[in-house]
């Protein structure tokens, strides 16, 4: 993946880093400090605009490749995050419209103001509504480039940890596995939840590298989260997002994982949503297959949100259905949740699956889920994701 690619420099204060005239095959996003860009006139020299953190410029030379007609300097010590004119074409093939349609405005913006190209973010005065969502649209790709730019920082730099939960046999609260789920630790914004990094992930790809990394660290912990079960069968589970399927090691890349930190296949569960299985069934069928030969388990994650019955399912070699929290938390006041939670236990069981509930808080929830015959739980109950090392 390219995004290594994206650089960061520091420029003391009062550097140029790029002159009118120079050629230009790369943009900037300013991580921190000042920039001011200026253009030379009969006048003299004038300041178009003065940027600040997260903002964007030099794109446009980067874009019609010719050369640059504006000075970039800093007016302090600034943090730089370079990206090159190939990374920004193999960004637009993963077809990110937030990204490409910025990309329009950017080049509609050079053909209208040769003046301003590379004075990000200048717009028409007479057009307030566009120039107010032209910048919003700018301020969202900018950030999506500045996130991913963290993720692989964040992986070079391993500020990610994984976090387990247990999975509790309901018929005596033991603990038969755990759970892998990845946290965060931002160097400067805290612990970030998987939700607000992972969908980027998936947009560029980088989920690849991630799911591996997950995969590694859980093969790596399994000898200790093993003592810390109490199970004939104990298994770590770890989530696989359907891009990872599409990838093309995975079968490959899972087997050296495994032989590296000497895992039975038996311990590792796989986690997919129905995603994958409804959007290329054939492919899904294939890798799967591979998987199932190689004696991992799989559960069915989130069941019940996808759009799919299990029986259009069922062909899948799964193991494990997992019930979705949004059934389970409701049970015990909703007659219809109870009834997707009884009659999905019945199906999974009439297709020789194991049930996990997910989201147990309280007891009532457990003693009813084991009143429909549920074989596992994993919830707060039981206890809520932490870190091996507490
Ligand atoms: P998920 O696979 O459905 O994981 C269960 C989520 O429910 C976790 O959120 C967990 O902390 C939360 N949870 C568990 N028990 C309870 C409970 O009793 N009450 C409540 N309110 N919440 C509970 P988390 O850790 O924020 O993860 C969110 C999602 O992010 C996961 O949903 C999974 O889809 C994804 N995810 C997490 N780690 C990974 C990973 O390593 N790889 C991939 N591909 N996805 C991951
Ligand atoms: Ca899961
Ligand atoms: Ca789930």
């Amino acid at each position: 993946m390219s995004l290594d690619r994206l650089d960061k420099t520091l420029f003391h204060q009062g550097l140029t880093i790029f002159s009118e005239g120079d050629g230009g095959d790369c943009a900037y996003i300013i991580e921190s400090g000042e920039v001011e860009i200026v253009h030379r006139n009969s006048h003299g020299e004038q300041r178009l605009s003065l940027l600040g953190r997260g903002e964007l410029f030099g794109e446009v030379a980067l874009l019609d490749q010719q050369a640059r007609t504006a000075t970039a300097r800093t007016t302090a010590d600034t943090v730089l995050i370079q990206i090159d004119r190939q990374l920004v074409q193999e960004l637009l093939e993963r077809s990110d419209p937030i990204l490409r349609h910025l990309l329009q405005v950017i080049l509609e913006r050079f053909r209208n103001h040769p003046d301003q190209q590379d004075a990000a973010p200048v717009a028409p005065h007479n057009d307030r509504q566009s120039d107010a969502s032209r910048r919003e649209l700018q301020g969202v790709a900018t950030q999506k480039l500045s996130l991913a730019h963290g993720i692989t920082r964040a992986l070079n730099h391993d500020e990610f940890e994984l976090y387990y939960q247990p999975i509790c046999d309901l018929a005596n609260d033991r603990v038969a596995g755990f759970e892998a789920l990845i946290r965060w630790h931002h160097p400067t914004d805290g612990l970030i939840p998987p939700m607000d990094f992972l969908w980027l992930a998936e947009q560029t790809g980088q989920i690849r590298q991630l799911g591996l990394w997950t995969l590694e660290r859980a093969a790596r912990d399994w000898p200790r989260l093993r003592q810390l079960t109490d199970h004939e069968q104990p298994f770590v589970s770890v989530n696989l997002s359907a891009r990872q399927l599409t990838g093309d090691n995975l079968v490959d890349d899972v087997k050296a994982i495994m032989a590296r930190h000497s895992l039975a296949a038996d311990a590792l569960k796989l986690e997919l949503t129905e995603t994958v299985m409804v959007e290329q069934p054939a492919l899904a069928m294939n890798i799967l297959s591979q998987l199932i030969d190689l004696g991992f388990q799989l559960a069915l994650d989130d069941y019940g949100t996808g759009y799919s019955g299990l029986d259009k399912l069922q062909r899948y070699p799964i193991g494990t259905l997992k019930l979705d929290r949004a059934f389970v938390a409701p049970m015990l006041t909703s007659s219809q949740s109870l009834e997707i939670v009884r009659s999905s236990i019945e199906l999974a069981h009439t297709l020789g699956m194991s049930v996990v509930a997910e989201g147990i808080e309280t007891k009532e929830q457990r003693n009813v889920l084991i009143g429909l015959g549920c074989d596992y739980g994993q919830g707060w109950l039981f206890g809520k994701p932490q870190p091996l090392t507490v």
